[in-house]
């Protein structure tokens, strides 16, 4: 068995632990004679599944009892719709656009209502964050909503928008338990979990209870009510067992390293060896203004485009896979979530320093 480095944006690199275990368990979970996929999710033995994971995630992230944790489907694109079809009262909602997924969602919400982007960083390709400290909020806004890290272009928000006492609500769907986060300061947090936690096909969401509520837009599906997910456990219908169980091998696993504390601190440690690396090379340079720059999703250039697609050749056949950048911008993107050791970061700046001594 061969292992790569898997510097993919999503799905990415999950801990080996927990695929290990998986695979164990995969014919017989916990002497129940059958795996995970075949199992009821009526089932008991699939009740204390699902049971353990909202713990832990509670339990990681401190979530006060005033919150509901739910499972669903869908995607983060799906919360797009989601979002404003139970929030949009006032049929208004203020977007803060920092890349492709803020700008998806923003997008989406125009299907509801009159979305407005009261901040934008488009005018520099979304290389940084723009100041939120004093944004023309609308007084009947809905909530203010943000892409907290932006997976494509590589920024991440240091501080939260000041919304003027209008809820938040934001995606974090690729910073998801990377580092601490005080969920009190959202009204609604969201994320598909393939970036950071687990396999496709899961997003969970952290909801504040008094935004759980009948009053949702009308014609709004019974599937995309959060009421729906929050009245019957996440189990309306039949919810994504398998990727669940996954999820909560995962938040185990993160406990057992010692929270989100320290994964904050490894976090910080893999990117700034990267970062600093890239800060004094003469071949390679980082994308995005220092103090905007996301610990998860690294994205570089040579300013070439024949070297950048030979860099990324030649580091796929030395077993760093996934460097390509995203389809729309280019370039390279590593991006180093909680599962990648920092051992693959910092093999991936020695292949990176001998690339450019032939290179440069
Ligand atoms: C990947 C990603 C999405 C899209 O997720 P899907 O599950 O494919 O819908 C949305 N937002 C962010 C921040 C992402 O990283």
């Amino acid at each position: 068995m061969k292992r790569v480095y898997n510097f993919s944006a999503g799905p990415a690199v999950l801990p080996e632990e927990v695929l290990t275990e998986a695979a164990n368990e995969m014919l017989d979970y916990n002497g129940s004679g059958m795996s995970v996929m075949e199992m009821s999710h009526r089932s008991s033995v699939y009740q204390t599944i699902i049971d353990e994971a909202e713990q832990d995630i509670r339990d990681l992230l401190n979530i006060p009892d005033n919150y509901k944790v739910l499972f669903m489907q869908g995607g983060a694109s799906l919360q797009f719709a989601m979002v404003p079809m139970n929030f949009m009262k006032n049929r208004k909602a203020d977007y803060i656009i920092t890349g492709q997924w803020a700008k998806k969602a923003y997008q989406e919400a125009q299907l509801y209502g009159t979305a407005n982007a009261v901040a934008s960083s488009q005018d520099k390709t979304f290389s940084y964050i723009p100041d939120c400290s004093d944004l023309p909020i609308d007084e009947d806004a809905d909530y203010v909503y943000i892409c907290e890290n932006n997976t494509i272009y590589g920024t991440k928000f240091k501080t939260l928008p000041n919304t003027k006492g209008k809820n938040l609500v934001a995606d974090v769907s690729s910073c998801f338990l990377s580092e601490p986060m005080d969920v009190t300061k959202y009204a609604y947090v969201y994320g598909g979990v393939q970036k950071n936690i687990g396999p496709a096909g899961v997003v969970i969401g952290i909801i504040r209870e008094d935004m759980i509520t009948d009053d949702v837009l009308p014609g709004t599906p019974t599937m995309c009510k959060f009421k729906t997910h929050a009245d019957n456990g996440s189990m309306y219908n039949t919810p994504p067992c398998y990727g669940i169980y996954i999820c909560g091998k995962v938040f185990k696993w993160l406990k057992k390293m010692g929270g989100l504390e320290v994964m904050k601190q490894k976090n910080e440690e893999k990117a700034a060896l990267l970062y600093s690396f890239l800060d004094q090379s003469r071949l390679f340079k980082g994308t995005v203004v220092p103090q905007d720059r996301s610990i998860m999703n690294v994205p570089f250039i040579t300013g070439s485009d024949e070297l950048d697609a030979k860099f990324v050749k030649e580091a796929t056949a030395a077993g760093f896979e996934n460097l390509k950048g995203h389809r729309t911008v280019g370039g390279m993107r590593a991006s180093i979530y909680n599962a990648m050791p920092y051992q693959g970061v910092a093999d991936l700046v020695q292949f990176m320093e001998d690339f450019e001594r032939k290179n440069a």
